[in-house]
């Protein structure tokens, strides 16, 4: 059993930063993947860390993607091969180094009479694919004539059909992984606090020539409704696509760093869209590349791509995009007629990309990150991809090195080489392998009370929303989105969090918030 990372621990923490005068190393704001991988990174070279995290750990992009650890064939169209090569070469990491968590996941890539891209072109793309990836894969891509495909994938539409090419990436629990990074790094010294916003910051110019000087930086607790402040030395912004909003904020002279896009999924049982490989996709209408990704007993079909200028706070998937994802299934999949009615969630994310050439389109925008240093001690990183979470942070911690070489004291006071590169990942509470009674009735519900009762004391649980959305797949994959297992939670979680009667209402209100935000307004549905 793992050392306890609860509610308690984290009030507590915030107790001890807010009345003893520490002076941190580090201070990341941002719990995405981004921010938890540099925070793991820092605290394994000995730095003395504290990362805020404005909602639940992986709650902004990090919870929101695709699940996919790949190199991104489509990126070979745009000759982003840099940033394949990296991919791949991480993917590669991340199945041997944290083999209960990123999976590889066979795909399929057929092609039709009328395809853009013929049989032979997908061949050639996928000797590059394998090639860039140093043939780190379980078995090299190969190519399938119409009548294997039709026998690996009876359901995809026959009429037109040339064949397909079989080849490996990656499937991950993008919200586990992300929590799986910031428990390493928490077991490792560092001060984690979810639901804490950082304010803003006094910058010291002195920082860089005297050992003593630090910022001081302003947060405000979420939960307790408190402001706190902390000294640090350094400040790494990892905020995502809310990073234009934190601009201001740092001495960054750069006012506009994103050009996020929109990205949408939708999740239907695997009875009702049954589909052994994860399928790649050209929409009918407008030839942007989508999946059918197999997920236990579900199928997930994304993404959308839309420029997108709201808040990161309000994203969520609109109608008009479910009817677009069904429109492609429907498309590839005619025996499986899917309509609105057999949509179980959505998800919605905006991709944090980087501000694109002006005549770009949203696809062509590059997937790559950006690290951007100022004076005095300031660090912005958005961009990359979630496969590339590792790489990212180590780029970050060195770039602090080299920036900080010539200061009076520097961080941890002298250069170590990054572990993370052969360093599994911690594995979480194992979830469902008890004989006990499982709560609901799909894989995504498969836990017993005791698993809830372990992942509330181990991984952080702040809310009914963390709980089902994050740490288990109950929001995803039960039917009504476990709002009917509400009754056979609570005990437990007030048992576990501490909650009152009052305070369990406000729980159930604001899960029933996310469900208006998230199912009933996309899919015109009423909760019964
Ligand atoms: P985020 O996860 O957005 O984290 C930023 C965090 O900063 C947020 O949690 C936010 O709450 C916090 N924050 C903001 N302001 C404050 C503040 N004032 N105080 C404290 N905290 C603050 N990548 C892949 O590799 N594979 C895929 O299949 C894939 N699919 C994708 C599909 C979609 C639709 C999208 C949107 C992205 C996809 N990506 C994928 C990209 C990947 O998800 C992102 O690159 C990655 O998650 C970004 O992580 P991040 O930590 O930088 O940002």
């Amino acid at each position: 059993m793992r050392a306890a990372f609860s509610h308690r621990e984290r009030r507590e923490a915030i107790e001890r930063v807010a009345r003893e005068p520490r002076q941190f190393d580090l201070c990341i704001v941002g719990g995405g993947v981004t921010g938890a991988a540099i925070a793991r990174d820092a605290a394994l070279r000995g730095w003395s860390v504290l990362l805020v995290e404005k909602n639940d750990f992986a709650s902004g992009t990090s919870s929101r993607s695709s699940k996919l650890v790949h190199g991104g064939v489509r990126y070979l169209e745009n000759y982003e091969f840099g940033l394949v090569a990296e991919a791949t070469r991480e993917r590669a990491r991340l199945w041997k180094l944290a083999p209960q968590l990123v999976t590889p996941l066979a795909f399929l890539f057929p092609a039709y009479r009328d395809s853009r891209l013929p049989l032979w072109l997908l061949e050639c793309g996928l000797w590059l694919y394998d090639a860039l990836a140093a043939f780190r894969t379980p078995s090299l891509h190969r190519l399938y004539l119409r009548a294997r495909t039709l026998r690996e994938e009876p359901k995809l539409r026959a009429d037109g059909l040339k064949g397909a090419i079989f080849y490996w990436d990656g499937m991950t629990d993008d919200a586990l992984l992300t929590l799986a990074n910031a428990i390493d790094a928490h077991e490792h010294g560092a001060v984690m606090l979810p639901r804490v916003s950082f304010t803003r910051a006094e910058w010291n110019a002195a920082v860089p020539t005297e050992a003593s000087a630090a910022h001081t930086l302003h947060f405000r607790d979420e939960l307790g409704g408190r402001d706190f402040t902390a000294q640090a030395r350094l400040v790494v912004f990892a905020t995502g696509p809310w990073s234009d909003e934190i601009l201001p904020a740092t001495p960054l002279k750069r006012r506009k760093l994103m050009a996020p896009t929109r990205g949408s999924h939708i999740v239907v049982p695997a009875t009702k869209l049954p589909a052994k490989h994860a399928i790649v996709m050209t929409h009918p209408k407008d030839g942007r590349v989508l999946f059918t990704i197999p997920w236990d007993d579900m199928t997930i079909i994304g993404t959308t791509d839309l420029f997108d200028s709201e808040s990161p706070d309000r994203v969520a998937a609109t109608n008009e995009e479910v009817q677009y994802l069904l429109d492609a299934s429907r498309h590839y999949f005619p025996d499986c007629p899917l309509t609105t009615g057999d949509v179980v969630s959505t998800w919605s994310g905006l991709r944090p990309l980087l501000a694109p050439p002006q005549d770009a389109s949203e696809a062509e925008v590059s997937r790559e990150h950006h690290i951007e240093w100022s004076a005095p001690g300031c660090l912005i990183i958005a961009g990359g991809k979630l496969t590339t979470h590792r790489e990212m942070a180590e780029q970050a911690i060195e770039r602090l090195y080299e920036e900080t070489s010539h200061w009076a004291r520097i961080p941890a006071n002298a250069y170590s080489p990054t572990a993370t590169d052969t360093r599994p990942l911690p594995v979480l509470a194992p979830r469902g392998e008890s004989s006990e009674p499982r709560l609901g009735v799909s894989k995504g519900a498969r836990l017993s009370l005791n698993d809830v009762r372990r992942i509330c004391r181990e991984e952080m649980v702040l809310t009914l929303e963390d709980l089902l959305v994050r740490r288990t797949h109950i929001f995803y994959k039960e039917p009504q989105n476990g709002w009917t297992l509400l009754e056979q939670l609570r005990p437990v979680l007030c048992e576990e969090l501490g909650w009152d009667a009052a305070e369990w209402e406000r729980q159930k209100a604001a899960y029933r918030a996310y469900l208006e935000k998230n199912i009933l307004k996309p899919l015109a549905r009423t909760l019964a």
